[in-house]
């Protein structure tokens, strides 16, 4: 492994002359690599200006032995993600934004000899999306600032709870969350519309594709230029960055605790690929990840394309796991820009398809076998996990199934007990307004409500 002292952009382990400048970490456009922006332009921007995903202009390869699995977690991440803010005007504040943004647990529990499941979902709004927001959200505050700026997000499930909720009474930050009336389930409906204040919630009538495109013309209209827009969806670098601890976490506990002898890998439901993007910039940093494997629902995309070595990306089709409805996966293009050649990708990237029938087979038998109540997007993990080695894995545990009741009632005839914090927002008011399928409309209502 590559010491991290004999990397350009860490600039250790050599003398530096005084006033050196120091070294800054660069991110890049996937689509065009001169195009470089420091961390805080790359978080403002979300999508470079070219349609490209930013990405470290290269991987910072780190020392195993500088890290320690006793270090509390907040303090751990705040190691492995220092070098990516090298030079950053956030780099002073780093450890104070993971102290707030990771203030949950984030258990890797056993199921049985060598399955573990690692439950993101501890967080406000139970599922590992609270991860990721949280942390934008501590970031886009730091950040130096003298303009008000506004999110605007649309969301079918998960991503639109998880940013209301990080971005809540946060100062000088408004939220517009946009979200196709009568297509998300009631529970859903909930946690997206329970906040108020900063939180401006509109119930679109259309279709998620239709919020989609109103979000995209949105950023591109001059009559929307005065709210400055921002993104909190997955495209934005700072959604991805505080995923890559956790694999960082576990992955070097799990190799610890074998004293060396055995690493972890990961099975990780996936659909637009960010938390797996997220595990595959640990194992390259260098953290004892063994192997990581790709579980999709229904949608096929990257188990035809490793196949075929043709990316054809396709209309979703709707499955019981909705947060994985992905035709298109927008972090492709990073995965890509980490494993070049097709030969590399399909050397490191293993994925399997699976139907809904084998996500209802898969709760069940977890159920009858281990009396464990998972979501359906776990559920494409644990089905992958018969289909593996018996290696040590990890299943990736994305959601609280009490997100997901209307699935896992009938097949269980129990519904999944409530988690404390799905109590909680379950217990708060709902404050929402219905619009049509029309951005002028949009921009008076929130023009109004702000
Ligand atoms: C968003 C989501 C996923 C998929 O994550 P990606 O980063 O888009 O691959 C999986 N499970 C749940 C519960 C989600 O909310």
């Amino acid at each position: 492994m590559q010491k991290a002292g004999s990397l350009p952009l860490i600039g250790a382990g050599r003398i530096l002359p005084k006033q050196v400048k120091v070294i800054t970490m660069k991110f890049m456009s996937t689509q065009n690599h001169a195009v470089q922006k420091t961390l805080a332009s790359a978080l403002r921007e979300g999508l470079a200006a070219d349609g490209g995903l930013y990405i470290p202009t290269q991987i910072p390869q780190l020392t195993l032995a500088d890290f320690s699995p006793t270090t509390p977690y907040p303090q751990f991440a705040a190691q492995v993600l220092k070098p990516f803010f090298m030079g950053s005007e956030l780099g002073s504040a780093l450890p104070m934004l993971c102290q707030r943004a990771l203030d949950f647990p984030i258990p890797l529990n056993i199921l049985v000899q060598n399955t573990f499941m690692l439950e993101l979902f501890h967080g406000p709004t139970l599922s590992f999306k609270d991860v990721g927001a949280r942390f934008l959200a501590e970031c886009l505050c730091a950040l130096p600032s003298s303009r008000k700026m506004t999110i605007l997000v649309t969301t079918s499930g998960d991503t639109g709870s998880a940013a209301a909720a990080a971005f809540y009474r946060k100062k000088n930050i408004d939220v517009i969350i946009l979200y196709p009336k009568g297509q998300i389930s009631a529970r859903q409906q909930h946690q997206i519309t329970c906040w108020g204040e900063n939180i401006f919630t509109l119930a679109v009538e259309g279709t998620f594709d239709d919020c989609q495109r109103l979000v995209k013309s949105a950023f591109s209209d001059p009559k929307w230029r005065h709210f400055n827009l921002c993104t909190a969806n997955s495209i934005n670098i700072g959604r991805l960055l505080p995923q890559i601890t956790y694999y960082a976490y576990t992955s070097l506990k799990f190799y610890c605790d074998q004293g060396g002898a055995e690493s972890l890998g990961y099975i990780i439901p996936t659909g637009n690929l960010g938390n797996a993007t997220a595990a595959y910039w640990a194992m390259t940093m260098g953290f004892p990840i063994r192997e990581i494997v790709l579980a999709t629902n229904a949608n096929c995309v990257i188990s035809d394309y490793l196949i075929s070595g043709h990316y054809k990306p396709r209309p979703s089709i709707s499955t019981l796991a909705n947060a994985m409805d992905v035709g298109k996966p927008s972090n492709f293009e990073r995965l890509q820009a980490l494993y070049p050649s097709f030969t590399t990708f399909q050397n490191k990237v293993r994925a399997f398809s699976v139907s809904d029938e084998e996500i209802k087979a898969t709760i069940e038998r977890f159920y009858q076998k281990y009396q464990l109540i998972i979501c359906p997007h776990t559920a494409t993990a644990g089905f992958v996990r018969g289909q593996v080695s018996g290696d040590p894995w990890a299943i990736v545990a994305t959601a609280d199934p009490c997100k997901f009741e209307t699935v896992i009632e009938p097949l269980l005839q129990q519904a999944p007990p409530l988690s404390p914090s799905m109590q909680t927002l379950l217990a708060r008011p709902t404050f929402y307004q219905e619009v049509g399928n029309d951005l002028e409309a949009i921009r008076e209502k929130a023009e109004r409500y702000f």
